[in-house]
């Protein structure tokens, strides 16, 4: 039984799919106007573990992420500029360019961090056609209007509006902007399809209802999400930003469109502050996986990093838990390396360790399962390899690739080795000390395991 928190009920309950193995999960994906940043990876990582989670369990999971190229406006708001046309004014490129070049750096970044790849990951500008219709059946089922700059969902035509982030309507009016289009019904209408400005011409624009314009941004996730996984399906995911107002009212088109239950569970990730503080570019405190390669990390420190929190809590970056994460990580991968043959998967961990996953994704647990079992002398080296493989399945860590580390340390130094390991056959140990001084100055540690030499960086 797997047990999920979910934002909608506010409650932890036990994952019942609509039907049999096969599910839906959508996640909602990056806007590509800019480099991703480790809050985004934090967040794509749950959504990782959950499916990951799932399929340990025997489920099928369709798994479905949108890009975001057009129609996402500064400040998630209704006005103001295009942040993929903004961007690519400053930069000196087309929208479409940027869309390109951001998209690419970011499924980079997933591969790194070994996030398994959706099936369908679908860009906003493709699915022009799906969005349009929608509207159209909004309008024709009077739950949308059209204003002077766009075409608007009519909030109080859908009481439950509000039911997920618990905002009710009345407070939601009240604490709206105090910049209000005069033109609305109602403070917390949002614009479902938003006319090209009269003099403007954009970058990425479609005619319809009559003249040129672009979609907003919410409607492309329920437009999206209804297309490959259906009027209804399990679980969305996305950052506790989402929640509100994204989420909300993606949850009004869909159900007004449909007139059925959008989606079950709702999951989300909770922020991820940089050194107490939230993330931000003016703080300096805005870092990419990049940045975290130029510091000598890798991408699967990150993660190693991400599985010792909890999603729903407030994961705090340092540079200091992520070397703590990555020594873990290299403790982990030289025990793995130590041993040479593979036993079989222990019964009894398992089990303890579906236990943790299955609640709420609990993988700090999960993990400590992982240093409980290294340390348990009741369990062989080799059944332990075999279940550490079994549940790599779920951590990503990569577990069974760890050779590939090796490819990483520089030439010079893979020749260094293979010569002390040479020396050492021969039982040459004065050459063998000074070979090992030789590659300690190129910045490398040797360490002699039963399996052979093991080459890290110092
Ligand atoms: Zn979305």
């Amino acid at each position: 039984m797997i047990k999920l928190y979910n934002t909608l009920s506010r409650t932890i309950e036990e994952f019942k799919p609509i039907k049999g193995k096969n599910i839906g999960l959508y996640t909602c994906g990056p806007t590509v106007y800019d480099y991703d940043h480790i809050g985004h990876a934090w967040n794509y990582s749950m959504a990782d573990f959950l499916r990951r989670v799932l399929e340990y369990n025997g489920y099928k999971v369709k798994h479905v992420m949108n890009v975001t190229d057009v129609g996402h406006l500064v400040h998630d708001a209704e006005s103001g500029e295009d942040k993929l046309e903004k961007s690519a004014r400053e930069k000196g490129k087309t929208a479409w360019e940027i869309a390109e070049f951001f998209l690419d750096i970011y499924l980079a970044n997933r591969k790194k961090l070994n996030l398994e790849e959706p099936q369908v990951i679908c860009k906003a500008t493709d699915h022009i056609k799906e969005m349009i219709k929608m509207v159209e059946i909004l309008l024709d089922k009077g739950y949308a209007y059209e204003i002077s700059d766009g075409i608007y969902f009519d909030t109080s035509k859908f009481p439950k509006y509000g039911r997920l982030s618990g905002n009710t309507l009345e407070s939601l009016k009240e604490g709206a902007r105090i910049e209000i289009n005069p033109e609305k019904k109602n403070p917390t209408d949002f614009v479902l399809w938003k006319f090209s400005a009269a003099g403007e011409k954009r970058q990425m624009e479609w005619e319809a209802f009559g003249k040129m314009g672009f979609p907003g941004w919410h409607i492309e996730c329920s437009a999206m999400s209804i297309k490959y996984l259906g009027e209804s399906f399990e679980l969305h995911t996305g950052g506790e930003d989402n929640i509100f107002p994204h989420h909300e009212c993606e949850i009004a088109q869909s159900e007004s469109v449909t007139g059925k239950p959008f989606v079950r569970y709702w999951l989300h990730t909770r922020f991820l502050m940089v050194d107490g503080q939230k993330m931000s570019k003016s703080l300096k405190n805005f870092y990419t996986i990049a940045d975290l390669e130029a510091k000598g990390f890798s991408a699967l420190d990150l993660r190693y990093l991400f599985l010792t929190a909890h999603y729903r809590s407030q994961l705090n970056f340092t540079w200091q838990s992520l070397d703590a994460a990555k020594i873990a990580r290299e403790r982990l991968n030289n025990f793995i390396l130590g041993i040479k043959k593979k036993g079989k998967v222990n019964k009894g961990y398992k089990e303890m360790f579906l236990e943790k996953i299955n609640e709420d994704l609990d993988m700090p647990q999960a993990l400590a399962l992982v240093w409980q079992m290294i340390k348990d002398k009741n369990v062989s080296d080799e059944d332990k390899k075999a279940t550490l493989f079994d549940w790599d399945k779920v951590l990503g860590l990569d577990l069974a690739n760890l050779k590939k580390v090796n490819i990483e340390i520089p030439k010079e130094v893979q020749d260094l080795v293979k010569e002390r390991e040479v020396a050492r056959k021969n039982k040459d140990w004065s050459k063998s000390d000074e070979l090992r001084d030789k590659i300690a100055e190129l910045g490398f540690m040797v360490e002699d395991t039963s399996a052979g030499s093991i080459v890290k960086k110092k």
